[in-house]
């Protein structure tokens, strides 16, 4: 998906531009684009510029085009640490955050077809710009851009993608990056 790839990435970079985010163009060559190996990158990925991931701790961009999810999944304990910790707040557009809890009556999120199984948690947390919600290690969890899509700054611990558990059994760590 090297075309889709490369103007999803330019599109992420123009929508940090609009916000008045500051990204190098040689960062802009370092936005992630994935699909998570379901090729449906537009319903199901996500663009992510990550400014710093060392052992202790991580910062990144998630930009989201309208309705893309980041599908469910979670952090799970490692051998000498409780899993990654995450924290998410909403610069610009609307996310919604779906964790364990009381299902929201009017949920916001749509959900793409073809997508059963893939989600089993429903508590909304929604993020307009300046909201933010930490999210315990281990937690199951998963978010959707709204119809504008939405940036969402991530802080949180060391960041290792690969150990993820995601709850749609087509999706494995390996095929996670394009
Ligand atoms: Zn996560």
């Amino acid at each position: 998906m090297n075309d889709v790839a490369s103007q999803a990435r330019q599109w992420a970079a123009q929508s940090l531009a609009s916000t008045g985010t500051v990204v190098r163009p040689d960062e802009i060559r370092t936005i992630e684009v994935t699909d998570f190996g379901l090729g449906r990158l537009h319903e199901v990925g996500l663009q992510v510029l990550v400014y710093v991931n060392t052992e202790r701790v991580c910062s990144k961009e998630m930009v989201f085009s309208p309705w893309q999810i980041c599908p469910e999944h979670r952090h799970p304990p490692q051998p000498n640490n409780p899993g990654k910790e995450e924290t998410f707040r909403c610069r610009a557009g609307e996310a919604y955050l779906y964790v364990p809890g009381d299902p929201a009556e009017s949920p916001l999120h749509r959900l793409p077809m073809n997508s059963e199984g893939g989600f089993s948690v429903w508590h909304e947390v929604v993020l307009r710009p300046g909201d933010q919600h930490t999210l315990p290690p281990n937690t199951l969890h998963w978010i959707q851009g709204g119809p504008e899509g939405a940036i969402v700054t991530e802080m949180s611990t060391h960041s290792a993608d690969d150990l993820d558990i995601f709850t749609d059994e087509r999706i494995s760590a390996g095929a996670r990056h394009e």
